[in-house]
């Protein structure tokens, strides 16, 4: 698989489009987005989900939320993952490369053949969908869905703005990355007139259980230094969870943590299941974190990535290990600075 990182040309024609098409569409709307959602992905989907159901649609949207999130969705919003596609649906996949159907959580995207619209941003999409905007140059999937509500002439008010406003916040390392265009800050302000609630939503997000600190200390005792700081990588299997008495939710955020290392170009946190390893993968300078996943057969941004690998982790890590290291020759070959 490869990867075509630039702007969408077509953004505007794309986005009119995916609104047509969701406009149109008389059937259910099932409205999906990547399994394990991070905040960019419910944001995607309680602003749609929102906005069409002010529309008068029907809307399912399956999805299983992690614990740092759930203060966000209201009862009856989100629903169990589907077993059957509704006759007469339309797919609507947020935030996730449509073309990696296992990426798609909350209905099996293989055994569907209605209509899919698909809203991404992630440079490894293969745009594949019906009606499709795919724009890596946005730093968040939330950003293109307030467009698409802006071209569905839905009014805003701080219901659609503030679960937006999570994902343009959670997707930017709050406003911190390169990502951040004067169109991201732009769009922020948008949101923001409209009564996206931003305090609210870090006060909510940054409270952590005690078991996400006692974690942490056993995450912290296998960290690895490799290429002279230049990789900075650890690793959580459930042995490690049940000591910590945590669960796979709490994982979430040590990577950027690690990516934080004076020096360090690449951070990976490995998620050891026992039969597969999910890799969570973050870069800064010239190396690419999606380089890596792209060749362990995963997929992202250009600074953060991930792939799963079926099998123990020390398979995984000598396919990860050889993946680094070609990145990083990659990189040495260009003449790149080690110091990032
Ligand atoms: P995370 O490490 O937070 O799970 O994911 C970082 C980014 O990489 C996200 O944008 C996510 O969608 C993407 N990503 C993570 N794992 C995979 C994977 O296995 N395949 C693909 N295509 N993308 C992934
Ligand atoms: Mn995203």
């Amino acid at each position: 698989m490869t990867a075509e990182n630039a702007a969408s040309p077509e953004y505007w024609d794309d986005i009119r489009a995916v609104a047509r098409c969701l406009h149109a569409h008389s059937g259910p709307i099932v409205v999906l987005a990547h399994e394990n959602p991070d905040g960019d992905a419910l944001g995607s989907v309680l602003g749609l989900s929102r906005a069409l159901r002010r529309l008068g649609k029907t809307v399912i949207a399956p999805m299983t939320v992690p614990r740092y999130l759930s203060f966000l969705p209201e009862p009856g919003e989100l629903s169990a993952p589907l077993t059957e596609w509704p006759a007469g649906a339309l797919a609507a996949v947020l935030d996730v490369d449509n073309n990696d159907p296992v990426r798609v959580a909350g209905a099996d995207l293989r055994t569907f053949g209605g209509p899919v619209v698909n809203v991404d941003h992630h440079g490894t999409n293969q745009r594949r969908a019906d009606a499709g905007v795919v724009d890596p140059s946005k730093p968040a999937a939330t950003m293109m869905v307030a467009d698409v509500i802006d071209a569905l002439d839905i009014p805003w008010d701080e219901h659609l703005a503030t679960p937006l406003m999570l994902g343009l916040s959670t997707d930017t390392g709050n406003f911190a990355f390169d990502s951040v265009s004067a169109e991201a800050f732009e769009c922020a302000a948008r949101l923001r007139r409209h009564g996206a609630r931003l305090g609210w939503l870090n006060e909510q997000i940054r409270q952590n259980p005690p078991s996400y600190y006692l974690l942490l200390r056993e995450v912290l005792g296998k960290l690895e230094f490799q290429h002279g700081g230049r990789v900075v990588q650890t690793r959580v299997d459930n042995e490690m969870l049940a000591r910590a008495g945590a669960n796979w939710d709490d994982v979430e955020s040590y990577v950027s943590m690690l990516r934080n290392a004076e020096g360090a170009q690449l951070a990976v946190m490995a998620k050891d299941y026992g039969d597969r390893v999910k890799f969570s993968l973050r870069s800064r300078g010239p190396v690419s974190a999606q380089n890596v996943a792209l060749a362990l057969g995963g997929g992202g941004h250009v600074p953060a990535a991930g792939a799963t690998f079926q099998g123990s982790y020390a398979e995984a890590r000598e396919q990860l290990d050889r993946a680094i290291a070609a990145e990083l020759s990659r990189v040495d070959a260009l003449g790149g600075s080690h110091k990032g």
